[in-house]
């Protein structure tokens, strides 16, 4: 059997991390076991669902590198053969119509509030029969539900869960309009997709006893059921916005790399002993049902932080570069010409060693696109600038002169250390204003390393402004 995991996201809102989360487990599910992984999107609430929300989900998804098998199927497309199966199981006798009008229904629901009973529709059409239809009432499809016994759940995630039937009404499969309710398309479309594993919130575990009543009602095989608990924000309560439930764009905007926050996703509820960093091949090689946790993860935007800092320093530069450009370009206005590109190219080591985030990348950045002297960026950078270390750097400027020719960084590293030794100065006499003078900042990488990458030219010019 080939596995097919899907991903059913509701366009009514941005791809979330409890989505985004959903989807990477569908995903691994299916590469781990050699399967598909089938993308639906959930549009037939057709208030709700918008244009937008489904390029962002898809946008997402695949900025996270979550790619789907084949085309992407549209739930709302497929109504008539929702209404199809509606009117197969009308049919066969697995449901009937229901002509309660809206006032009816809102009676019988006040009168079971009133005699403290639970409020669910009461089957009084079940077995009327069709001809005491009132006439002008369009019905309604309604599952001819078990009344008696239980249904059981052997969830992947879960494990056993069980429901009365009893407390299973039954429910809407087609409206008066003759469009599908949720509940039946899913199952309608799980079956045609070939769906073998239903990955999803636990939020649906409800769900999946009342469509299980569809599929047996069907004779159709049942999916295996994996309800993965919800995520929670970092103080255990529901996760909100306040918690950071911000789309995934809003991660890739504060400079999180896919790569990261697919590891910190795949570790909020599935671990693999004390593992923190693990990578997508380890990931597939790894992932599997039973080790996925059940209580509830904490978001903690302070963990994804230091995962992607260490994603930053392990990724090489030549696959950071295409993450970092972009930020760059929109920071400066403009493509960086081919000596800034290539500081950036050959600074970017040392700053990606120090930064959090590719925002931090490209703000510790900016200093390499900039030519001649820099403005001190704080008071700090600023009470570098005394008389003193202004005559320093001139002088400081005049010992480089000797490097031009051998301009490596072992080379300036050597020269700037004779220099303080000849002058009586402490290296970080030198270094400090040394690093103000060539960034405008008192944080940055090494100085010899920014000299080297800044070229013995643009390094001067630096220097000479500083000093003069
Ligand atoms: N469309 C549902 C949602 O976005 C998911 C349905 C499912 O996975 O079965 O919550």
């Amino acid at each position: 059997m080939t596995v097919v995991t899907r991903f059913a996201p509701s366009p009514t809102g941005f791809l979330h991390i409890g989505g985004a989360r959903t989807a990477l487990f569908n995903w691994l599910y299916a590469k781990h076991t050699g399967g598909k992984f089938l993308l639906r999107i959930e549009d037939t609430d057709r208030a709700r669902s918008t244009e937008p929300a489904i390029a962002a989900i898809l946008d997402g998804l695949s900025w996270l590198g979550l790619e789907w098998d084949g085309d992407v199927t549209y739930q709302f497309a497929r109504a008539a053969r929702h209404a199809e199966v509606a009117n197969q199981m009308l049919a066969q006798g697995n449901a009937y119509h229901c002509y309660c009008s809206p006032q009816e229904l809102d009676e019988m629901r006040a009168a079971q509030k009133a005699a403290g009973k639970p409020m669910r529709y009461d089957g009084r059409w079940r077995d009327r029969d069709p001809k005491d239809a009132p006439a002008g009432i369009k019905p309604v499809v309604r599952l001819k539900a078990q009344q008696t016994g239980q249904t059981v759940i052997k969830d992947a995630v879960q494990s056993e869960v069980t429901v009365e039937n009893a407390q299973l009404d039954d429910m809407i499969l087609l409206r008066a309009d003759g469009t599908p309710t949720y509940m039946l398309a899913v199952v309608v479309d799980d079956f045609d997709m070939n769906v073998t594993h239903v990955i999803r919130g636990d939020d649906h575990l409800n769900n999946a006893f009342r469509q299980l009543q569809i599929i047996k009602a069907m004779g159709w095989p049942e999916p295996v059921y994996a309800h993965i608990p919800l995520i929670h924000g970092a103080d255990g309560a529901k996760l909100s916005k306040r918690h950071g439930a911000l789309g995934v764009d809003a991660y890739r905007d504060m400079g999180f790399l896919p790569a990261a926050l697919r590891n910190y996703l795949l570790r909020l509820g599935w671990g693999h002993g004390d593992d923190e960093v693990i990578s997508t091949a380890q990931a597939i090689e790894w992932f599997d049902l039973p080790d996925v946790g059940r209580s509830a993860s904490r978001f903690d935007v302070a963990k994804l932080t230091n995962l992607n800092a260490i994603y930053l320093r392990e990724t090489p530069d030549a696959e950071l570069l295409p993450f970092v450009l972009p930020l760059l370009e929109a920071k400066l206005g403009h493509k960086p010409d081919a000596t800034v590109l290539g500081r950036i190219t050959r600074g970017l080591n040392g700053v990606k060693q120090r930064s959090r985030t590719l925002v931090e990348v490209v703000d510790s950045l900016m200093f390499y696109t900039r030519s001649g002297g820099q403005t001190p960026e704080d008071d700090k950078a600023r009470s570098h600038g005394t008389p003193e270390n202004k005559a320093m750097l001139a002088k400081l400027s005049a010992a480089l002169e000797a490097e031009t020719s051998n301009w490596t960084e072992a080379a300036i590293e050597d020269a700037i250390r004779r220099f303080a030794d000849a002058n009586g100065l402490k290296l970080g006499q030198v270094a400090q204003p040394l690093r103000v003078a060539l960034t405008g900042s008192t944080v940055s990488p090494g100085v010899f390393e920014i000299l080297a990458v800044l070229g013995a030219d643009e390094a001067k010019a630096r220097l000479l402004a500083a000093g003069g």
